[in-house]
């Protein structure tokens, strides 16, 4: 059975989403739920900051050479993982975070779309490539916490998203039925993934980080704010 993609050019579509077809929903963390802005100022900006201090180099030279390294693991379980990161670059990234942790934020109408699963009787999962420590982090400061059923981490299984062996493991430990599951991420290569899985309904993201431009993930469904996928009845 081929997957669900609600090509929409004007979005309106997406207020009457027929929810009866499904009874899980798979959401992804950051630039899903929370504003991808965090990541990025973090990732982008900071670390190369303190990289620079530590190795006694110019900015512009740390920030050269942390992008590559962060690109040559891109998709990878490594790339989302701090304790890599710490090892790799000798620098206490979690309590960095906690540094900048004012940064973390909601994207729109996030809570009101957790409550609104809730109301509606639906499975909620967060299924994300976040690790543990950053997943806490990112939790305590958002206090969403209690919205999920079940949070699970690509490194729990030591497979990222973009990796089928992911989807394999999630379904072993969560007995979703993916005819009736919808999945909502940011990156067109989990997107692919899931979609490569059989999971139904696959939509994105418009706006993952709000100081950015819209992105293109080609082939899916974009939603620009989580009040158009909420009933009239909200
Ligand atoms: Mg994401």
């Amino acid at each position: 059975m081929s997957s669900t993609k609600l090509k929409d050019s004007n979005h309106e579509g997406l207020k009457h989403f027929d929810w009866s077809k499904v009874e899980t929903v798979l959401l992804d963390l950051d630039g899903t739920l929370l504003d991808l802005h965090f990541d990025n100022f973090f990732w982008r900006e900071m670390l190369p900051l303190h990289y620079a201090k530590l190795n006694k180099t110019s900015l512009e030279s740390a920030k050269e050479t942390l992008y590559a390294q962060i690109e040559s693991v891109s998709g990878t379980i490594s790339y989302y993982c701090l304790n890599y990161w710490e090892e790799k670059l000798g620098l206490d990234i979690v309590q960095l975070k906690r540094n900048f942790c004012e940064k973390i934020a909601l994207r729109p109408n996030v809570l009101q779309f957790l409550n609104y699963l809730r109301k509606i009787d639906k499975r909620v999962i967060l299924a994300t490539n976040a690790h543990r420590e950053s997943v806490e982090l990112k939790m305590d400061v958002t206090d969403i916490f209690s919205k999920f059923d079940r949070i699970y981490s690509s490194h729990d299984f030591g497979f990222p998203k973009e990796n089928q062996a992911f989807w394999e493991t999630l379904q072993t430990v969560e007995p979703f039925n993916r005819h009736k599951t919808l999945f909502i991420d940011d990156n067109e290569s989990v997107l692919k993934a899931a979609d490569r899985f059989g999971i139904q309904f696959l939509m994105g993201i418009l706006k993952p980080d709000s100081q950015k431009s819209n992105i293109t993930l080609d082939g899916y469904d974009q939603i620009s704010n989580f009040g158009d996928l909420m009933g009239e009845t909200f």
